[in-house]
């Protein structure tokens, strides 16, 4: 999945004005809405496209920081980090720069007023790691560290989703009237553990193999449902298998569910020796029977429309769990054949990010 292509040259698809405000406009890109200056754009347009959650060197774009402040700081790199924002009531997400073009000269770097200036580009291409653009993510509280074990079993995907303002609308389109499982997105850490072909029992964050420690978070969810025996249970002829979800509970994302103590919620299987993900309708019904709790599935059935804007409305609600607003939906094609998205919603990136 592209979870990492975060500056990509995209196509101004639509520019529209914004209610009562003559010197900015909306301009979209897929999925993605971004307020800019009025006629610096014109649809057609290639431009560069910087989606939120970007970490952006601060020289790149020196205009994020307030004149006088000093940029913070992330994984040794001064910058910004691009949130959602509201401009004169207008959603905004994302950066756009439009583009100098060097025609053929390779020179990449960025003039003081925030354009790109590159000789070598098309539509697609991604100057993620060029630009030295990261994702920014938030800090890892101390009983979610841990100690390294290994690496994230290269064996088992990672669980990232794909936004669905980055999945074109022919190719949700194609999905329409096909099955669908549709989970509430919860906002913890992502947790993976696998019982390997030999034997070994692995619990790992979203992107490290840990050590058995019994004060970690994510060890305490694998004890406390005794996931190695359940999982030898599910492959007593052999083989190997992996569970995700995602753990919830006190200091862990601010907890906006209020648990009391943590919790690990299934959202997927995964059978490395055949290299697939269990359907989900099948997985839902495996993980009651393990007795182990799942994400809350909030409606199996058809996909009704390829429209990414009916579907960041339909992410918009209450979570199960409390009355704050849910962190989004995940989207999952209900077939052995792997297809999914998440659909964050824009109240809960308002309130929460
Ligand atoms: P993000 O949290 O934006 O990085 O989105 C991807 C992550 O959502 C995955 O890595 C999972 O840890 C997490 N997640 C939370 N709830 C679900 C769910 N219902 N289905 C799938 N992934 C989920
Ligand atoms: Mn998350």
């Amino acid at each position: 999945m592209t979870e990492r292509a975060l500056a990509t040259i995209r196509k101004i698809e639509e520019i529209a004005p914004i209610e009562g405000a003559d010197k900015i406009e909306v301009a979209r890109v897929g999925g993605w809405r971004v307020v800019v200056k009025k006629g610096e754009f014109q649809v057609g347009q290639l431009a560069v496209y910087f989606e939120i959650d970007s970490w952006i060197p601060h020289d790149l774009a020196p205009f994020l920081t307030r004149p006088g402040k000093e940029p913070a700081e992330f994984n040794g790199v001064k910058g910004q980090r691009l949130r959602t924002v509201r401009l004169r009531g207008q959603i905004s997400q994302g950066l756009l720069l439009p583009i100098i073009d060097t025609c053929g000269m390779d020179f990449i770097g960025f003039t003081v007023n925030g354009f790109f200036v590159t000789g070598n580009y098309n539509e697609g291409d991604d100057f993620t790691e060029k630009l030295n653009v990261q994702k920014w993510e938030k800090p890892i509280p101390s009983n979610m560290q841990g100690i390294m074990r290994g690496n994230f079993p290269s064996c088992v995907p990672k669980t990232d989703q794909e936004r669905v303002q980055n999945i074109k609308t022919s190719v949700l389109e194609q999905y329409v009237g096909h099955h669908f499982e549709v989970t509430e997105k919860m906002d913890g850490s992502s947790c993976t553990m696998l019982l390997d072909s030999e034997g070994l029992f692995h619990v790992c964050s979203r992107n490290v193999d840990l050590e058995r420690d019994e004060s970690n978070v994510y060890w305490q969810m694998a004890i406390k449902y005794d996931v190695k025996a359940k999982l030898r249970e599910l492959i007593a002829l052999g083989g190997s298998m992996a569970i995700q979800g995602e753990i919830c509970g006190p200091g862990i994302q601010g907890n906006q569910y209020e648990f009391t103590e943590p919790d690990f919620f299934v959202y997927d299987m995964y059978d490395p020796g055949t290299a697939t993900y269990c359907p989900p309708g099948i997985r839902q019904s495996i993980v009651e029977a393990l007795g182990l709790k799942h994400v809350p599935v909030i409606v199996m059935g058809t996909l009704q429309s390829a429209n990414r804007d009916v579907l960041l409305e339909d992410a918009k609600d209450c979570s199960v769990f409390n009355k704050t607003p849910r962190e989004g939906l995940v989207f999952k094609l209900n077939s052995k054949d792997r297809f999914s998205f998440k659909v964050i919603s824009n109240d809960w990136l308002e309130k929460y990010e």
